[in-house]
């Protein structure tokens, strides 16, 4: 998502660039050099035809072939003027191996690879026409100096398509890693709020839509304040990361999640599971938590305990996940009260 909207920031801010270059282009340089008016009639081509590009990605985040669609117009826009003012020798040729660092930048390495060949064939191309279309520059530019410049650059197009690739490539590990870190808890190594609570407005929006049944499980562990006291916080993080473990390990790994809720609370959501099914998954939590051994040192360990309050609703009953968490909330301390280690399920 992260990188999506970055894409499209490149875009947009690439087309207003080519926009705006082909614009000013056209209307200074006749200013400042002698030319043809041929140029002229281009530019004002060009300029409406990437204006209308600008407009096109501003308003909608291209899919991955629309940025080849951008390429196209960018080559219809070029081709002609490159054409008419010496081919591989114009100046305007040298803009070519920008192409494929900007649709590695938006897109795919496919398409920057199709790309970067439809160049190369342009390039070619363009070389074997030589001669056949007028040149107004009108500057001769002889042919071992024509093949030294279509050759350098049909190796930069190369170089820039490999560039752009490898640099996309680390982008988008680097964005990968970033988002996934953006949803894990840096101790327990399972989801954090955040995360747990998006995975909960998204399976309760599901529910409502589908009609079937949602549950949450608020687990809070047992007297963790006297672990802290009695072995220090550092046991008491090992006993966290033990109890993640455990909701881990006991929720099914395809429809719940587990995450952290903060302090030594944790939250699971189990998602079209009635509230039997729900509370079996529970009571195993339970036990799984209670059997588990943390050790303190080289002889001792020690166990903790969970409460847990379950809650389960399905279709209209389910309201907002606020109000479905502060009813799994109340019976888990329903459960303090009644002694903890226990599963307590809330009224339907
Ligand atoms: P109860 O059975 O009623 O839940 O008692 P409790 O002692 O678990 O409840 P309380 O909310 O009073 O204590 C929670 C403790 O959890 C207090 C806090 O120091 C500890 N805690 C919160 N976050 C962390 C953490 O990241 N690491 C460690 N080691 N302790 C934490
Ligand atoms: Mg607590
Ligand atoms: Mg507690």
């Amino acid at each position: 998502m992260f990188i999506e909207k970055i894409r499209h920031v490149i875009i947009v801010k690439t087309a207003f660039l080519n926009f705006a270059l082909t614009l000013s282009a056209t209307i200074i340089r006749p200013l400042i050099v002698e030319q043809s008016i041929v140029f002229t009639y281009m530019g004002i081509f060009n300029s409406f035809v990437l204006g209308c590009v600008f407009l096109f990605v501003k308003k909608a985040q291209p899919k991955d072939w629309q940025a080849m669609l951008l390429v196209a117009s960018v080559m219809l826009v070029l081709l002609p003027i490159v054409l008419v003012s010496g081919g591989n020798n114009s100046h305007f040729s040298y803009l070519f191996p920008i192409i494929p660092i900007f649709v590695s930048l938006v897109s795919n390495a496919k398409y920057t690879w199709i790309t970067t060949l439809i160049i190369v064939v342009c390039l070619l191309a363009i070389y074997f026409s030589s001669g056949l279309l007028p040149d107004y520059t009108y500057e001769n530019v002889p042919q071992n100096k024509t093949i030294a410049r279509t050759i350098w650059l049909t190796f930069s197009v190369l170089f820039a398509c490999k560039f752009g690739i490898e640099f996309n490539r680390i982008i988008s590990t680097l964005g990968n890693k970033l988002s996934e870190q953006a949803e894990i808890d840096v101790l327990t190594g399972i989801h954090n709020r955040r995360s747990i609570m998006l995975f909960l407005q998204h399976a309760m929006d599901e529910a409502k839509l589908k009609n079937t049944h949602l549950s949450v499980l608020m687990i809070d562990l047992d007297h963790f304040k006297q672990i802290n006291d009695n072995y220090g916080h550092l046991v008491g993080d090992q006993c966290l990361r033990a109890a993640a473990q455990c909701l881990k390990q006991g929720i099914r790994q395809h429809t719940d999640q587990a995450g952290r809720y903060g302090g030594e609370e944790f939250i699971v959501v189990i998602k079209d599971a009635n509230e039997q099914k729900a509370f079996e998954i529970a009571q195993q939590i339970l036990l799984e938590i209670a059997q588990t051994s943390i050790e303190i040192d080289t002889i001792n360990s020690i166990n903790v305990t969970a409460t847990i309050g379950l809650c389960t609703r399905s279709g209209d009953n389910l309201t907002s996940i606020e109000h479905f968490i502060e009813l799994a909330d109340k019976v888990l301390y329903l459960g303090k009260e009644s002694g903890r280690n226990c599963v307590i399920k809330a009224a339907m």
